[in-house]
């Protein structure tokens, strides 16, 4: 099967060219001038922007177990509508820490999953540390643990598993919310019968991830680990990884599209609807958080798509401690991207391929078989359609429950096509990709 894919205008070390792109057997032939007079189809990518398929390194599927709010084939039909072809899942409620447990999960993602998967191992702790290195030679060397509940890790653990995945070439992975800060004000919150939306703003405030985040970074410093942090929402954050990069500590971090777009007074309107770990912060935590996506300080933007129900989420107007944790994102995270950053001249479309398509590649070990438009890559492509305005509706979105965050905000810029290896699985509305066609990605190889 060969494709050719015309007047591609795309971005060749940060300058935008005009080129044609030749695919063939599900990979990058060639990037240029070049064209050919045999091929099986061809796509005309005049009215669109050619990125490389974004790689999103933190989605919650739910699957297999809690598939009424996501499974494989839904949310990654969602991935491939945002132009997302490679996805990390990340385990939540359901542990992945053996070696048996990493290959169901596995056999799961390539029966029902529609794009390229990979998995964070988890939750990890001291007793199922030992499955580390048999995990890692299944592929898998991103091993997910927290510093706060429900999966909290004390210094001990934190720093013993530091020292378990960097003997195997691992990366920890770290939420982190410090759990004594948080619990002094949750004990606070509650003694005094709050129940309101908004109290779930002041269980973690600023310092709770400020904290968590000096010391993992000063432990990944003592141990000389690869460190990951998930998910910054605050300002500090920022700041304490600027320093830490400046001193040369082997750490890189995630934001995500809501910390980039919504703040915790959006939680007045919205409620429990906006309830997520981290919480939202302010407008000055979210300018700090695209500066550092700026300056290359905040590595990568994944989706951390959670969905719950609207009744898990509905219960929380009353008791806002018993509302779902998390918000659908995997599908608008590109066109959020481009109408908050893009065109609002927050971001370039540079850094913006970089922080969501090439850089994640690079710190989960896909590169350069994903994340960039090369000769020799997989042919993981997204045609984006820059002028394209579309109200959001989130019966319009393809989540399973059906409501989006976004719902009502004008977004311009949608993805057109998404390619994955040389297949089309995405155009024009249509999900075009069949179950059972998606490949297991091992970290590093
Ligand atoms: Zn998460």
């Amino acid at each position: 099967m060969t494709t050719l894919i015309e007047n591609a205008r795309i971005l060749v070390n940060s300058l935008l060219v005009k080129a044609n792109i030749i695919v063939e057997a599900g990979k990058i032939e060639s990037v240029g001038k070049r064209k050919i007079t045999r091929f099986d189809e061809k796509i005309d990518a005049r009215l669109g922007f050619v990125l490389p398929g974004l790689v999103d390194a933190h989605a919650h599927l739910h699957d297999p177990k809690f598939t009424n709010r996501e499974d494989f084939t839904n949310g990654t039909a969602a991935a491939a509508a945002g132009g997302v072809t490679t996805v990390v899942e990340m385990v939540l409620s359901t542990p992945v820490d053996t070696a048996e447990r990493v290959r169901r999960k596995i056999k799961v993602g390539e029966v029902k999953s529609l794009i390229d998967f990979s998995l964070h191992a988890g939750m990890m702790n001291l007793e199922n540390s030992v499955h580390i290195g048999k995990i890692a030679k299944i592929g898998v060397r991103s091993f997910k643990t927290f510093t706060c509940k429900p999966y909290y890790a004390n210094d001990h653990t934190v720093m013993a598993l530091m020292r378990e995945t960097t003997a195997h070439e691992s990366i920890l992975n770290v939420h982190a919310e410090d759990e004594e800060l948080a619990n002094e004000n949750l004990q606070r919150l509650k003694a005094e019968g709050r129940m309101d939306p908004a109290a779930h703003l002041e269980w973690k405030p600023n310092p709770v991830e400020e904290r968590a985040i000096k010391k993992v970074i000063h432990f990944a410093h003592d141990v000389k680990a690869r460190l990951h942090i998930s998910h910054i929402s605050t300002a500090e954050a920022v700041r304490l990884i600027r320093k830490a990069k400046n001193e040369r500590v082997n750490v890189t971090v995630e934001t995500c599209p809501h910390y980039l777009t919504l703040t915790g007074k959006d939680m007045k309107k919205l409620g429990p609807y906006l309830k997520m770990n981290p919480s939202l912060k302010t407008v000055r935590d979210l300018e700090a958080l695209w500066s550092g996506l700026r300056d290359g300080t905040v590595d990568l933007v994944t989706s951390e798509h959670a969905p719950g129900e609207r009744s898990e989420k509905e219960v929380g107007w009353k008791d806002i401690w018993k509302a779902w944790g998390g918000v659908p994102t995997i599908e608008t995270m590109l066109p959020v991207l481009l109408s908050e950053g893009l065109n609002k001249g927050r971001i370039s479309m540079a850094r913006l391929q970089k922080v969501v398509c090439e850089n994640p590649a690079r710190v989960f070990g896909f590169y350069p078989k994903k994340g960039t438009i090369q000769k020799g890559s997989d042919a993981d492509l997204v045609i984006v359609d820059l002028k394209t305005k579309r109200k959001v509706r989130g019966g319009d979105l393809h989540y399973k429950v059906g409501w989006t965050p976004y719902e009502g905000w004008r977004l311009q810029g949608w993805p057109r096509l998404t390619m994955r290896r040389g297949s089309v699985i995405y155009e024009d509305g249509q999900i075009l990709a069949k179950p059972g066609e998606a490949r297991f990605l091992p970290m590093f190889q």
